[in-house]
């Protein structure tokens, strides 16, 4: 399909560091199976076939690969690599395997990607952007298809909300302000640790996560970097106010929500070095959490529609 691409500048530049990874994405995931790759896995010929089939649980919500008591990927050999690919190349991936850490969003004949945080090579490489993020949009040309108006307006209007979150004339807060007034949206007037509170009472994967919010509830957080919180707040915007918007389930916290996940981070943070395990933490935790995720931005949004929370 003829197709418009919107990706981050940095995007071309992310490369999985695979068996130097120290969060490997193949660890402690629940790993589903589409169709497609069912299908050819279950056709597979050869050791391979035997072992993948051996691999995958099935029942009436889909098919995952099983994990073992470490909760490592069947597939993953003791160098952190996946014998999968070495053995047949990535496009024998299943779809998860093959995006992971790159999510989508189709908007008509637009298709927005991006990295996700959770991913440690990813995370560095967003936080360690200096210059303003500049989206990308490749055009084939060949797309007729008409942008309806109301897209129209949500890409004006998050294209404006980056604009704030970039405006290096201002700090932080200052942008942070900017960015919920223009959306005539708040936070609620709660302290960090409360919070952070709020984090402890939602379901957790890693303990490390505990030990995180724990310390950010002993000690001070230290200033994080003004340029790197630019970069969460850019990332977040990007990544979830089209989304939010469009199914409007909590349309009016998704702004809050990237408010509030930048401010965290930073908060948590006590060593300017932890910051960015801090943010794939937190991303890990909250933003690939389902449950975690709708949690937070149904709290926001309804505290956005003057509902008690
Ligand atoms: S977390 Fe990222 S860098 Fe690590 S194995 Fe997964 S995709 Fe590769």
């Amino acid at each position: 399909m003829p197709m418009k691409r919107v990706y981050p500048d940095y995007y071309p530049d992310f490369r999985c560091v695979a068996g130097d990874c120290g969060h490997n994405c193949c660890i402690g995931w629940e790993i589903d199976i589409n169709s497609a790759a069912l299908r050819r896995y279950d056709g597979m010929r050869g050791k391979m076939g035997d072992r993948l089939r051996a691999s995958i649980a099935r029942d009436e919500n889909g098919a995952r690969f099983i994990l073992d008591a470490s909760e490592r990927c069947p597939l993953l050999n003791k160098d952190g690599l996946c014998d999968l690919i070495i053995e047949a190349g990535e496009k024998a991936l299943c779809q998860i395997c093959r995006d992971h850490p790159r999510f989508r969003l189709r908007l008509r004949d637009r298709e927005e990607m991006g990295l996700g945080l959770c991913c440690q090579e990813a995370c560095r490489l967003i936080l360690s952007q200096r210059e303003p993020v500049r989206l990308i949009l490749e055009d084939d040309g060949r797309s007729k298809a008409e942008m309806g108006r109301s897209d129209l307006r949500m890409l004006a209007r998050r294209d404006h909300l980056i604009a704030l979150a970039q405006d290096r004339s201002l700090s932080i807060p200052e942008r942070m302000a900017r960015i919920l007034e223009a959306e005539h949206a708040a936070l609620p007037p709660v302290a960090m640790e409360q919070w952070v509170r709020v984090l402890l009472d939602l379901e957790r994967l890693d303990d490390g996560w505990t030990d995180i919010l724990e310390a950010g509830l002993r000690s001070g957080p230290v200033q994080a970097d003004a340029v790197i919180q630019e970069q969460l707040l850019v990332y977040f915007l990007y990544r979830h106010c089209l989304k939010e918007w469009r199914c409007q389930d909590y349309a009016l916290g998704a702004v809050p929500f990237c408010v509030l996940s930048t401010q965290l981070i930073a908060w948590l943070c006590r060593e300017p070095a932890e910051l960015s395990e801090i943010a794939r933490m937190y991303s890990a935790e909250i933003e690939y959490s389902d449950e975690n995720l709708a949690a937070l931005l149904d709290t926001l949004d309804q505290y956005n529609r003057g509902e008690d929370t």
